[in-house]
């Protein structure tokens, strides 16, 4: 492994430092003394050189799409044009303050509402409220939604949601903090829900019903109308995890297909880079009677449609505030400029790309890998390395691990929990044809080591800075620091 900075040191070494301040007054001088550092810090010593050398070389060690290929499935890792970080680094937009009288933020607010507009439109949704700051919270919010529609409609018997197995973890998780009771039924042979064992759970205890569509396994639920009908008949709502809206875009409009809330991952498919924890947004979108109950405030244009404010008027309905302000304001800045850069036609290029890509890599695939839901995928698919587990004693594990020695990041792996083994591959639209044959190749060559040299494939990665970690050990005994 590389050495580290403080390996690197060397007694008189430094970059270039400017003189002395001679202004009285600096940061460290407003420090109280009693926070004050009492003996000098230990930093090494190195040149300038090494210290620019030291972190490009720590910016290789990790893998982002900048680097290579990232099929991450359910993550939507796709290249976010630079174009946008310049754009939203302006500083009319960074250098804004949630306690700026309204009348100094009109160019913000009127993103806000402009987003609000578009969400609403690609979802055909009535309204939409950008508060929350990630897919979970959306969900979470979405649910606290359902529970004030009961509530207002008084009916009081209502404490059940229902989901697939093939469900995300933070559907179950969303409920119960919300304070339902969750039931998961079982998806049939061909991933979708099952519509018998649907009918056999839905009676007037069921508050909504969470569904995922396309669903984790990459497959497009086509009983949408029935299942709706099934959980309106009980008054039950239906609730869309959009996680998935990719495949979606351009192409159907989930508010008119019966969902009557749905949560989008601002960052996974309007263009901010994620993973690492943020930040993110997960706008909710609902029908027109749902509206009320949506957190404030909603950027709204003023009745003479002159100016924008901020409107609290919902307040004594709405489920109440889930974040402080109104939520990631950047993340909407990058969405607004990612949708106002495609446009509508971009936006249905964009599914159907995805789409396409994922179906090129199945085909290509599945002789090598077990697909356990053949046929067509919408923007991912989940394959399985049970037969490499079976007949070589090579863990699904190990074959992500592998993928890092030649140079991709692996695919979301043991997830749904519904596939043994699973893989789940989703290469959005941004890669190229050639990107997606490279993947193939090492994919096919790691299917043949799995024969042929199984250890070579278990023990890797071999060639990345860190070697395979002792994920046990890192958890029973952490240790970060350096000591030097
Ligand atoms: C990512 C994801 C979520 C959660 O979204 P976060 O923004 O990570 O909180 C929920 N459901 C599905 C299917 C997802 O892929």
């Amino acid at each position: 492994m590389a050495k580290t900075i403080f390996e690197k040191h060397s007694s008189g070494r430094k970059g270039y430092t400017l003189w002395e301040n001679d202004v009285p007054l600096t940061a460290a001088d407003c420090l109280p003394p009693k926070y004050r550092r009492k003996r000098e810090l230990k930093l090494p010593e190195v040149s300038e050189l090494d210290v620019m050398r030291h972190f490009l070389e720590l910016s290789h060690m990790n893998h982002c799409i900048e680097k290579g290929f990232y099929p991450l499935g359910s993550c939507t890792m796709k290249y976010n044009p630079k174009l946008h970080e310049t754009l939203v680094r302006n500083c009319g937009l960074v250098n804004i303050h949630p306690l700026q009288p309204e009348k100094t933020v009109q160019g913000a607010l009127e993103i806000m509402h402009e987003l609000q507009i578009m969400l609403a439109e690609i979802s055909g949704m009535y309204n939409v409220s950008l508060q929350p700051v990630a897919g979970a919270q959306g969900e979470f919010t979405g649910l606290k939604i359902i529970q004030k529609y009961h509530e207002q409609k008084g009916n009081t018997q209502k404490d059940t949601i229902i989901m697939p197995d093939s469900a995300h973890g933070t559907n179950p998780a969303s409920a119960s903090l919300v304070g339902y009771k969750t039931i998961q039924i079982k998806s049939n042979a061909k991933g979708m829900i099952d519509l018998e064992e649907l009918k056999k759970v839905v009676d007037d205890s069921v508050a909504g019903f969470m569904i995922t569509n396309p669903n984790t396994l990459g497959i497009f639920e086509t009983q949408y109308e029935q299942i709706a009908k099934i959980i309106h008949d009980v008054d039950g709502l239906v609730y869309l995890d959009g996680a998935n809206l990719n495949a979606l875009l351009g192409i159907i409009k989930p508010g008119q297909c019966g969902f009557d809330i749905l949560h989008f991952n601002l960052h996974k498919t309007f263009s901010t880079p994620h993973g690492g924890g943020g930040p993110g947004s997960g706008p909710v979108g609902v029908v027109e009677k749902l509206s009320p109950y949506l957190p404030y405030p909603i950027a709204a244009r003023c009745p003479d449609n002159e100016c924008y404010v901020l409107d609290n008027s919902h307040l004594e309905t709405s489920v109440g505030k889930v974040h402080t302000f109104y939520g990631n304001f950047l993340v909407y800045a990058r969405a607004y400029i990612y949708i106002k850069m495609l446009g509508a036609k971009g936006l249905k290029r964009v599914a159907e790309n995805a789409i396409i890509n994922a179906n090129y890599l199945l085909v290509k695939l599945k002789d090598y890998y077990e697909v356990p839901y053949p046929g067509f995928c919408m923007h991912e698919f989940v394959a399985s390395g049970r037969k490499q587990k079976d007949e070589h004693g090579v863990k699904t594990f190990d074959i992500a691990k592998r993928l890092l020695d030649k140079g991709f990041h692996a695919p979301t792996v043991y997830f749904p929990l519904i596939v043994s083994e699973a893989l789940m591959v989703e290469p959005t639209e941004t890669e190229s044809m050639e990107t997606l044959d490279d993947f193939i190749i090492a994919m096919i060559e790691i299917a043949k080591e799995c024969e042929e040299d199984p250890e070579k494939v278990q023990q890797a990665p071999t060639n990345t800075p860190v070697k395979r970690v002792d994920d046990v050990r890192a958890v029973r005994q952490l240790d970060v620091k350096f000591d030097w």
